[in-house]
């Protein structure tokens, strides 16, 4: 069930300092990547099955792919270090305990898509982190691990550390690339067929923390190594969460397609408090919400998650026991979508809004059953018809929650 790749070090003492960091694995992917042409090395990686694991869970080679090779223009690898759905903080946790661990994928994906420059673009509010994350990468660049020759071979890589504004929508690939070419931070349009992201107008990968930092292990273990571990659409790791009332939260890192409810059990310890577990989240706030008499039988996977009608999403689980009431939990994601909606897509913009002061009016026990019949047509408003996925995922919130405990929705209004 437990298998540590990208969590291997997290429990050595002062495993982000450069010198321990090298005694303990880190950097020794480089001797072997440098061995390798980049097409090799992308060519491993997409072997490997490597999936993102930032929410969508894309082929990590399928995306580098669509790189022009050659391509006339600079290529760029963007990390996404934006972590911001609700219930999800394992991104933090590398920068944290391993942030060389990330430096050295980058160094990795960067050689593989022919770039010179990487970019971290790091949550606003991530203060300790981003300090924590620049002290790493000066070190690596004062040990020569960064800069002009990598490790005194032929490849130069530069990486900047830039700080977000503290916008929700930005963790977005394409709003983040936006606000990265110092515009505001609007997603933009999808193109028809599939691209590579456009960071001023030059090739660009995005991919998040902790898909950056699987690649060393792939690299210097070989895609055979990294397949053995998971199933066979979805091979590997991922660093799955668990937080509200669940005896032991946190981060842990496990094989894909390990079974939730064991997951739950066995190392989350079960609900706090002797209470039963009522419903949960399974990937940050923006999934489908799961009863818990609904969970038989799911293993964490993208296609398990699917199947049982929610998504695997980031991996961070929020787990509510039997004493919460939804329309509360519905009422709180509201006004954190309400306030982070970027305001592009009249849909979003008004309907987001507006389920969020209807929720209010049913709370304060002046709704009618008028209102909540409104609210679920909102949700219709809000699906398919933007220019991302954030309005989406308020309609499946509707959707999901007030199908699934129509008692506790009905209850409030006239
Ligand atoms: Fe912005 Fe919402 Fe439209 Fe996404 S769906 S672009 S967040 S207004």
């Amino acid at each position: 069930m437990i298998k540590k790749i990208v969590s291997k070090n997290f429990d050595i003492k002062d495993s982000h300092k450069l010198k321990v960091a090298r005694e303990n694995d880190r950097y020794s992917s480089l001797k072997k990547l440098f061995s390798m042409s980049p097409e090799a090395v992308l060519d491993e990686v997409d072997k490997s099955g490597l999936r993102g694991k930032g929410g969508g869970g894309a082929s990590a080679g399928a995306k580098w792919k669509l790189i022009p090779n050659p391509s006339d223009k600079p290529t760029y690898l963007i990390v996404n270090a934006d972590e911001s759905e609700p219930g999800t903080f394992k991104d933090r946790q590398i920068l944290e305990y391993d942030p060389h661990l990330l430096i050295e994928g980058i160094i990795c994906s960067s050689y593989a898509i022919k770039s010179n420059h990487a970019y971290i673009y790091i949550r606003g509010e991530y203060v300790f982190w981003a300090k924590r994350l620049q002290t790493a990468i000066d070190e690596a660049y004062e040990a020569g691990i960064l800069g002009d020759n990598v490790l005194g071979y032929d490849y130069k890589l530069e990486v900047t550390l830039h700080r977000g504004a503290g916008a929700y929508i930005c963790g977005e690939k394409s709003a983040l690339v936006e606000s990265l070419e110092g515009k505001r931070g609007h997603p933009r349009l999808k193109p028809k067929q599939k691209e590579p992201e456009w960071f001023f107008d030059c090739p660009s990968v995005v991919n998040n923390v902790e898909t950056i930092s699987s690649v060393p292990f792939i690299i210097k273990e070989g895609f055979e190594a990294y397949r053995a571990y998971g199933t066979e659409k979805n091979p590997g790791t991922m660093l799955f969460g668990m937080s509200g009332h669940i005896k032991n939260p946190g981060i842990y890192e496990l094989e894909f397609g390990t079974n939730m409810l064991e997951f739950i059990n066995k190392i989350g310890g079960g609900m706090r408090d002797g209470k039963k577990l009522k419903a949960l989240v399974p990937g940050g706030s923006s999934c489908h919400v799961l009863k818990a008499d609904e969970l038989e039988g799911i293993t964490l996977d993208y296609e398990s998650l699917k199947a049982h009608g929610s998504s695997l999403g980031t991996g961070g689980m929020i787990l509510m026991d039997e004493t919460v009431f939804m329309p509360k939990v519905v009422k709180n994601l509201f006004e954190f979508y309400h306030h982070e909606s970027c305001g592009q897509c009249t849909p979003c913009r008004e309907g987001v809004s507006w389920s969020d002061k209807l929720m209010g009016k049913i709370l304060d026990g002046n709704g009618t059953k008028k209102d909540l019949d409104t609210l679920l047509s909102l949700s219709f408003l809000l699906n398919g018809k933007s220019i991302c996925v954030f309005a989406p995922s308020v309609a499946f919130i509707i959707d999901s929650y007030i199908n699934k405990f129509k008692d506790e929705f009905y209850s409030l209004v006239k």
